[in-house]
């Protein structure tokens, strides 16, 4: 028995007619045992960071705002989709809200209790995917479908590390073959489908855990790997993996194959079309990996698998907006030496801050990270308590893989170039932001 996966993402299920589309393409284009990872709806978590926001700084009436606003999304959704008013959706959506209701009402009670920012993230923002999956599960059975809707922090179990849980694979791996297959094999019957969460996890305390942002690309690939899928299809709202992201690139083309390699390589250097976790499972179990565009599902999309000769005639751009550069010198102006940077990289260890792109010179060492406040405050004002170091903000980095002088003027006409750095297949450039 070959289990399919087959995952959703935000922009797919983000009003009723989506819904419907998501419905109409498993309806259409599985065959056999399927399992449907869902995202939260829409940029439901941003909202759900919003609501977090107003909980963490004690704010109840933006609270209440912020939550009223996620309410009304979702339940609009759901009246369209739900003609009958007595639908047990209706209650079981309401339950969930409920819930976080009551997490955030406790939480405000009892202030000087509160367990910390990850933790409470992962408590809070996680109700996304569970609301967005119970309204497509029941949407499915409205359809017809078996559909059988599974509660994922039961089955992907991971550390405690909030917002960017580890999986626990051999747990998982029970979990998962002791659930999955059995549902399948009680029903035989065409139609069966089970519907989980992305993005959300649990840890072996029994609290929910999150596997990072735009983590449901990974969730499908535990699945996929642990039940050894033939293939696994990611639904999304572009014509499958180009070689730059359209919303900024009006000429970007698709490529019809990637290797797992460039794949990989791709989500390195923050390609957002696919989580940098994602593509090892796959690859180690020689999984496919197919994008396909949930608007034009006949469409081919890109294969992403083990092709030993890749080829690619074009230059790949990865862009990442809202970087910060941070230079690190010794107050003495001495050098900077292997002693430095070993102290250096502990101390970005310690904040969870990752590298994008770095260089050294003999008295500073620069490196260019996400502007992630929670984490880059902090770690710079750490930083400045024994070395020199200056930031520069609201930066552009641009990765070009396969580059040409063509690509790289492309990139960077007539703006100030901060950083540079080239290897054989890339090259990588900090930019000044323009507003254009
Ligand atoms: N909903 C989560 C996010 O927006 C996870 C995902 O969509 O992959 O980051
Ligand atoms: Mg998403």
């Amino acid at each position: 028995m070959y289990i399919n996966i087959f995952k959703f993402g935000g922009a797919s299920v983000n009003s009723a007619s989506g819904i419907k589309n998501v419905a109409s393409i498993v309806k259409k284009f599985s065959s056999g045992p399927l399992v449907v990872v869902i995202s939260a709806m829409g940029k439901t978590t941003n909202a759900m960071e919003e609501v977090l926001k107003s909980y963490m700084t004690n704010d109840p009436v933006a609270v209440v705002d912020a939550f009223q606003e996620v309410w009304d999304y979702h339940f609009a959704i759901v009246e369209e989709l739900f003609e009958d008013k007595d639908h047990v959706v209706y209650g079981e959506i309401g339950s969930l809200f409920n819930q976080v209701r009551g997490y955030i009402r406790k939480g405000h009670l009892y202030a000087e209790q509160r367990p910390g920012y990850d933790f409470e993230y992962d408590q809070i923002v996680s109700y996304g995917e569970l609301i967005s999956s119970a309204i497509v599960h029941h949407y499915l059975v409205l359809q017809g479908m078996n559909s059988h809707l599974t509660d994922v922090r039961n089955l992907i179990k991971t550390d405690s590390t909030h917002r960017d849980a580890r999986v626990n694979w051999e747990t998982t791996r029970q979990l998962i073959q002791q659930h999955v297959p059995a549902f399948f094999q009680n029903h035989p019957e065409a139609g069966s489908i089970v519907v989980t969460q992305g993005f959300i996890a649990g840890d072996s305390a029994g609290n929910t855990t999150t596997l990072g942002r735009e983590g449901s690309d990974f969730s499908a690939a535990i699945f996929a790997y642990v039940l050894q899928a033939k293939e696994m299809t990611i639904w999304k709202d572009v014509p499958g993996v180009m070689n730059a992201d359209p919303k900024w690139m009006k000429d970007a083309v698709r490529l019809e194959t990637l290797s797992y390699r460039e794949a990989i390589e791709l989500a390195y250097y923050g390609a957002s079309v696919i989580h940098p976790k994602t593509i090892k499972p796959l690859e180690n179990a020689n999984i496919i990996l197919r994008v396909k565009s949930f608007l034009h599902p006949e469409l081919d999309g890109t294969s992403v698998e083990n092709l030993r000769e890749w080829k690619i005639s074009t230059p790949i751009y990865i862009r990442k907006q809202n970087q910060v550069l941070i230079s690190i010198s010794p107050r003495d102006f001495s050098f900077i030496l292997e002693e430095n940077l070993s102290e250096i990289f502990r101390i970005l260890a310690a904040y969870r801050v990752k590298v994008n792109i770095m260089q050294n010179s003999a008295i500073s060492f620069s490196i260019c990270v996400d502007a992630d406040p929670q984490k880059i405050d902090p770690l710079i004002a750490f930083l400045q308590k024994d070395y020199e170091t200056r930031y520069n903000e609201g930066l552009e980095l641009f990765t070009i893989r396969h580059y040409n002088n063509e690509a790289f003027n492309k990139i960077t006409e007539g703006r100030k170039v901060l950083m540079e750095l080239r290897s054989r297949n890339t090259l990588q450039v900090v930019l000044e932001k323009v507003t254009r």
